[in-house]
């Protein structure tokens, strides 16, 4: 059946494997026109002072993005932090986020924080800056009309979320975002739009900073880390945001100077070598379990010939044993802690209990094949990241084999 299935895919694994080498491309070219050498793999201790190798790699992520400046940090400890900087860099007291893809990401909620009860833990609405969203319509798409009356005299900044996360609606492709800037652009020239480009780094052949976003972000350890990054996250964007954000993470007066890399250089250089075509690995991944899993009848999101514009592929298991035994068969094929099963917990923060399968190099690495879903009707697991298209197969062959004897 999985043979059958990749005969049938093969002009889509083409398209994808076009798609990746205009990405190899363009990361090769920028290290070209940096010249990146060997010394550039040294790194800096202490103030991290005229650390070479950090700033051919933020002048290349630069060029990749097509962004007038970047700041790509292994301290930058997740995408939630990449995201907080770039918010609390350019929101004042006073100002109004805007988000025009729904509720924000769950891992914001206290990034944002909540006006009437705060927890004085120094989230936006703490420092007065006041927050809201547009929820999305029924279909999943944005509410274009509910966006312009958003937009008031006090929004800042506008931010759209790109991936699905962990909704069942489609991601945001870049011709998406495109149309929502023209929107946005066509009644406020100096709202900074910004994107959590999160799990959708090089899976088109352009990002949102080509089509007028003035600040993007995302993760280390998914897409552009290319699953050798230990850590970090990335901002790119129009120089004096990046430089607010650099003022956040370090201080005023530093921002980008300093922030020494303790040898991670050679990592974020070879990983973003690698990510075009990690990338490619992944999604061809993610289209093979659609294909399969709604041959054998259930509902996938999105489907396995949709366009694609991030990692993440959603499947309704219809039952919670179907759900748990496709993250357990995940586990086990992984390639590390492939001897422990997972089991549903509650979850810190969850109002159902979650299960979730990992067992990666990096810890909580999202390039690398993962799953997990909610312990409640109709059962969705999420799956995403691979690093090589062998090891999705042979973990979807696993699945099979294993809800084939439930
Ligand atoms: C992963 C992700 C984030 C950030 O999550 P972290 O776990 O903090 O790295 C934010 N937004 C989206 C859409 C994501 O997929």
């Amino acid at each position: 059946m999985v043979e059958q299935a990749e005969e049938e895919l093969q002009s889509i694994y083409r398209q994808i494997d076009q798609n990746a080498l205009w990405n190899q491309q363009k990361v090769l070219q920028a290290f070209h026109k940096y010249q990146l050498a060997d010394f550039h793999f040294t790194g800096s201790t202490g103030y991290g002072y005229n650390d070479a190798g950090r700033e051919v790699l933020e002048r290349v992520y630069a060029e990749v993005f097509q962004a007038e400046a970047a700041l790509v940090r292994p301290h930058i400890t997740s995408g939630t932090h990449a995201i907080a900087l770039a918010l609390f860099g350019v929101l004042r007291p006073g100002d109004q986020l805007l988000y025009a893809t729904g509720k924000p990401y769950d891992t914001l909620k206290n990034v944002i924080g909540d006006a009437k009860n705060t927890a004085n833990e120094g989230s936006l609405a703490d420092f007065g800056i006041h927050s809201t969203y547009v929820p999305l319509q029924d279909d999943g798409t944005p509410n274009i009309d509910g966006l312009l009356q958003g937009i008031t005299p006090k929004t800042k900044m506008i931010g759209i979320q790109r991936s699905s996360g962990y909704d069942w609606r489609p991601a945001l492709t870049i011709q998406d975002i495109d149309r929502l800037v023209r929107v946005i652009r066509s009644v406020n020239k100096d709202v900074v739009i910004f994107v959590d480009n999160c799990y959708g780094e090089f899976c088109e052949p352009l990002e949102p900073t080509q089509v007028g976003a003035d600040l993007v972000v995302g993760s280390l350890i998914k897409n552009p880390g290319g699953g050798l990054a230990p850590s970090g996250g990335y901002i790119v964007g129009k120089e004096p945001y990046v430089r607010q954000a650099a003022g956040r993470l370090t201080v005023p007066g530093i921002g980008g100077e300093g922030g020494a890399t303790l040898g991670t250089n050679r990592s974020l250089l070879q990983g973003l070598f690698l990510a075009p075509h990690v990338v490619g690995q992944a999604l061809k991944g993610a289209v093979l379990a659609a294909y399969v899993f709604d041959q054998i009848g259930m509902k996938t999101s999105p489907a396995w010939n949709a366009t694609r514009t991030d990692l993440i592929q959603a499947i309704e298991f219809g039952a919670r044993e179907r759900l748990i035994t496709f993250c357990q068969a995940i586990q086990s094929s992984a390639p590390v802690d492939s001897h422990v099963r997972p089991e549903p917990w509650a979850m810190p923060g969850y109002s159902d209990e979650v299960i979730m399968a990992a067992g990666a190099f990096i810890q909580g690495s999202s390039i690398e094949l993962s799953a997990d879903g909610p312990i409640r009707p109709p059962y969705i697991g999420y799956m995403q990241g691979g690093l090589t298209y062998e090891h999705c197969k042979l973990t979807i062959l696993q699945v099979l084999e294993d809800l084939y004897s439930l």
